[in-house]
């Protein structure tokens, strides 16, 4: 059911007005699909776990209006898995699992394809103790792991696991397959000259690169039947020496010869050293790769839909895509983590109440390449909906006092169980770091956040009050359970000179940035140091962090001219100076995330000094010791950003007056409370709290 229209909120236009190329159908083969939103494959971690709590994730998407969803890559044999945590979709456990989402998912409704793969040198040696294999025997930096050269028995044995796998497919009931030959996995290491060194069949000229992947599309086809064939292909490597783009156009239509029906287009490999998927890769900005292939095929008569993915996180951004003509569906795949019901919701005329995937990776992606279990940062419940999509029904009263993350996430989910909340925020905006976060260069997504929580909090009939501060216990004895998620505030740093006026802390410089000068020397160099220290120097217009997206230019120069391509960011007119006494820079964020921020602050002239004892602090500057040496970091501006405390004085004065209260966030414990945390944390105590206090009857 789409949601109750707010009240106070503007609908938009007519749905059919809003979006009318993104809900007109579209063939795919054989299959009629009734809009063009592909729900776009993700590697879970939780294939192998409950599988009905992994059909009830699909089902949740499904009844959101999800047309064709693509499933997590399942492997065609055991040395292709890219972990423990993979389906071997030719294993008959794991069949019967697939076979149980399938069932609920066609009960729903819902389409569902199969994604097939073979890591090839990205899988890993320790899942099954067998060595990785490839082309050739080309070192991989993602894996740590140099792989065997396959034989010619090796690669006509893979060939006939990927046709014996899509037989499996279409015996378990799958709608589709689509066959993984991008993101730098085996197809498209042969495909690669970087990674395909042979001279023989199989590789020596593009021509034979093409053979493994071309062959492969054949063995599927004809295992198929009628069952549609997406091949998933690289549009960009991104990778140097690597394939070209006529390369990457003429394996497309080679493998549309050999019988795909569509090709999603993927952009980058795992080693690549170029943001594809990052919060600060601007929305739409590879479609135009995409276009390039859709041209490619038209021109070749092979035209087939072909597909746009990554960094596309809104319906309207989709319908522009759509619009122009240069693709023919789009792939979300984040997005229907962030909110299952982002179709549903958009389709009735509100996007406002869509929780908007904000391109963190930290509670996704980088979970997916490890062994976690993947969720979403801004949506804690994604994954886990046999827990918490719906929570015990509660009338109780409950004051949430504090509304950052943690907060926001308490309150809604109390509402949503029937709960009469009131949520008391000091500032005057809900919001809490995600309002600091969200001025950051490539973060203003976080800004979406708020708005979601604003928009949803208001149709879920939540009290906010804003600029309240309560720090009198007394005033919550009419509820029935009080949330503290009063956060944190900066800590100080105890050097010599830290009172000094040019000393400010991290709220301080992101509330007043102007306030700060030319010369910055942070003192702490965590998440928060390196988001000031980003903030403070990517200013120039028209830099690819300060621009709003181009969606559809049809010029992949976009990518070079805006440093994406080749790191030509020019460097800031701010000297910055961030400092850290050990570990690395931007230690603590995501294993996605941090290389790409941190290169950018480096292109930006940061300069970055770690194993740095603070000494003291002087008009001047900071004097610090390394390695023995004394320097003085020429500052006219000190910011500390060396850890928080917790704000948690309402939890004493709650306990003490006998008021039953739980404390989440960083109120609880300043270290280690993260943004996944604390949401996490929010939905945790409210389920408890509803479980507690039921409504009655
Ligand atoms: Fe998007 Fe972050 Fe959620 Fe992943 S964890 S789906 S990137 S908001």
């Amino acid at each position: 059911m789409p949601p109750a229209a707010p009240q106070g909120i503007a609908a938009f236009g007519s749905p059919a007005q809003r979006y009318p190329m993104l809900q007109s159908p579209v063939r795919l083969g054989s299959l009629r699909l009734p809009h063009r939103i592909m729900m776009g494959s993700m590697h879970l971690n939780r294939e192998l776990a409950d599988p009905r709590a992994l059909a009830a994730f699909y089902v949740e998407r499904v009844r959101g209006g999800a047309g064709l969803i693509i499933t997590g890559a399942a492997a065609v044999n055991q040395e292709g898995a890219g972990g423990a945590g993979y389906t071997l979709i030719r294993e008959t456990a794991h069949q019967d699992r697939w076979r149980k989402v399938v069932t609920a998912v066609h009960d729903a409704g819902g389409l569902i394809g199969l994604q097939l793969f073979h890591a090839g040198r990205y899988a890993s040696r320790s899942a099954f103790g067998l060595s990785p294999v490839a082309p050739s025997a080309v070192y991989s930096g993602y894996s740590r792991d140099t792989p065997d050269a396959m034989t010619d028995a090796q690669i006509a044995a893979t060939i006939a696991d990927f046709q014996a796998a899509a037989e499996v497919a279409v015996a378990l009931g799958f709608d589709a397959v689509e066959v993984m030959g991008s993101e730098g996995y085996l197809l498209n290491q042969f495909a690669s000259p970087v990674t395909n060194l042979r001279d023989d069949a199989w590789g020596g000229d593009p021509a034979r690169r093409r053979e493994f992947p071309v062959a492969v599309a054949r063995a599927v086809r004809h295992a198929l039947g009628s069952t549609p064939m997406l091949m998933r292909l690289s549009g960009a490597d991104l990778v140097p020496g690597s394939s070209t783009p006529e390369e990457a156009d003429a394996l497309a239509i080679a493998c549309v010869r050999a019988g795909a029906d569509a090709i999603d287009v993927g952009i980058g490999w795992h080693e690549s050293r170029v943001p594809t998927v990052q919060s600060l890769v601007p929305h739409g900005a590879w479609v135009p790769v995409a276009a390039r292939v859709k041209t490619a095929l038209v021109e070749a008569a092979a035209a087939v839909p072909v597909i746009a993915a990554n960094r596309i996180v809104s319906l309207d951004q989709a319908e522009r895509i759509l619009g122009s003509g240069v693709v023919d569906l789009v792939s979300l795949a984040r997005p229907f983590l962030a909110d299952p019901r982002i179709l549903s919701k958009s389709f009735a005329g509100h996007p406002t109440l869509v929780n908007t995937c904000i391109g963190c990776n930290e509670a996704c992606i980088d979970r997916s390449l490890g062994r976690e279990p993947v969720s979403c940062l801004v949506n804690p419940t994604a994954g886990r909906e046999l827990e918490f999509s719906v929570l015990p029904r509660t009338s109780a009263r409950v004051a949430v006092v504090g509304a950052g993350p943690a907060g926001m996430e308490a309150a809604r989910a109390l509402a949503d169980a029937g709960a009469l909340v009131s949520l008391f925020e000091a500032g005057q905006r809900i919001g809490g770091q995600f309002l600091m976060a969200g001025m950051v260069p490539g973060k203003s997504d976080f800004l979406e956040t708020v708005r979601y929580f604003e928009h949803e909090l208001a149709r879920l009939g939540v009290r906010v009050k804003l600029g309240v501060s309560i720090a009198n216990a007394a005033k919550l004895a009419g509820f029935d359970h009080v949330v503290v998620s009063t956060g944190v505030h900066p800590r100080g740093i105890a050097v010599p000179g830290a009172g000094l006026p040019l000393v400010l802390d991290y709220a301080h410089a992101f509330r007043n940035p102007d306030a700060v000068g030319d010369a910055v020397a942070i003192i702490g160099a965590g998440g928060i140091g390196v988001d000031l220290a980003h903030l403070l120097c990517a200013v120039r217009a028209g830099s690819v962090f300060g621009c709003p997206a181009p969606i559809t230019n049809g010029r992949e120069s976009f990518l070079i001219a805006n440093g994406l391509a080749d790191g030509t960011l020019g460097p800031s007119a701010r000297r910055v100076t961030l400092m850290r006494r050990a570990g690395a820079i931007g230690a603590g964020m995501g294993a996605t995330t941090r290389w790409a921020v941190v290169s950018a602050i480096r292109r930006a002239g940061v300069r970055t000094v770690t194993d740095v004892t603070y000494q003291a602090i002087d008009s001047g500057g900071v004097w610090v010791e390394r390695d023995g040496i004394r320097e003085h970091i020429e500052a006219d501006t000190v910011v500390v950003a060396a850890g928080q405390e917790s704000n948690d004085a309402l939890a004493g004065g709650l306990a003490a007056a006998g008021i039953a209260h739980t404390v989440i966030g960083g109120a609880l414990a300043a270290s280690g409370t993260n943004a996944v945390v604390a949401f996490d944390q929010g939905l945790r105590a409210a389920a408890a709290i509803a479980a507690a206090l039921p409504a009655a009857g």
